[in-house]
């Protein structure tokens, strides 16, 4: 299948390394003139010099307006912007009792806020061109709560409703909001949360962590026009490991 998505415009936020970085890659690969995001510094620096052509664009997800800030500043420089993918890093972990308020005002605001800010920010020209490609990085926590991520389990699980809700008043525009759910994806943020990946591999039927490039495979897909009839989708990327429907 040809993904024509040669000219499209994307902006991927957490794309400085693991997800983002591979979904950036992804898009890069079928011609998608694409700017990635992620806090300034030496790895945003390095992750723009190994995705040749991408465009590096600094954003800190946990501060108010940065997200709307940068989506404007990439529809300055390319005239609109057609394929918007919402990720950052993983928010505080613990349980209920150990999330300070702060915790959860920093989850909010980078998962949450910070999405509808980008997405206000991109809707307009969305519109006008009739043409918008809307991809949430959510998880698994979305649909089964993970033990010891309760930012996580609550905010994504909430995204759920975002997708559906949005959905439905710009699906007629040509806007199609999805988002993806991974299972566990072999990057930093998995090594960080110290799974016991022997467990993991017996809880997935692939037997395989999943790779950046699966993601990347899926997030290309939602955003051509060969996916233009699937909007309000939460899709799991997991190698199976959703055994609910
Ligand atoms: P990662 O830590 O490898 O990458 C996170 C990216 O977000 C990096 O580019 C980082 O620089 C950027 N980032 C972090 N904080 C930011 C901020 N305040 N402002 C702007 N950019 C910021 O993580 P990952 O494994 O690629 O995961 C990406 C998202 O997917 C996370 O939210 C994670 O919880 C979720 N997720 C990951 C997995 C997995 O198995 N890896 C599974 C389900 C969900």
């Amino acid at each position: 299948m040809k993904l024509n998505l040669e000219k499209r415009r994307a902006l991927v936020f957490g794309a400085s390394s693991g997800i983002g970085f591979g979904i950036a890659k992804s898009l890069l690969a079928e011609g998608v003139q694409t700017a990635i995001s992620a806090r300034p510094g030496e790895r945003l620096n390095k992750a723009a010099s190994e995705l040749v052509g991408a465009w590096a664009v600094g954003c800190d997800l946990s501060q108010a307006g940065q997200a709307a800030q940068t989506v404007e500043q990439v529809i300055r420089r390319w005239g609109g912007l057609d394929i918007l993918v919402l990720n950052t890093g993983g928010p505080p972990k613990g349980t209920f009792e150990e999330i300070t308020q702060e915790g959860w005002q920093t989850g909010f605001q980078s998962l949450w806020l910070s999405s509808v800010e980008a997405i206000r920010a991109a809707l307009d020209g969305m519109k006008k061109n009739r043409l918008g490609r809307i991809i949430f990085l959510t998880s698994l926590a979305a649909k089964e709560p993970i033990p010891g991520l309760t930012v996580s389990n609550g905010i994504r699980a909430g995204l759920l409703g975002l997708v559906k809700s949005l959905n439905n008043d710009v699906a007629e525009f040509g806007i199609t909001v999805n988002a993806i759910m991974p299972g566990f994806i072999d990057t930093d943020r998995l090594k960080e949360l110290k799974i016991d990946s022997k467990e993991i591999l017996s809880s997935i039927p692939a037997r395989r962590l999943g790779s950046t490039q699966d993601v990347g495979n899926l997030a290309a897909f939602l955003a051509s026009d060969a996916a233009s009839y699937v909007s309000g989708q939460s899709i799991a990327c997991d190698g199976g490991r959703q055994r609910g429907y």
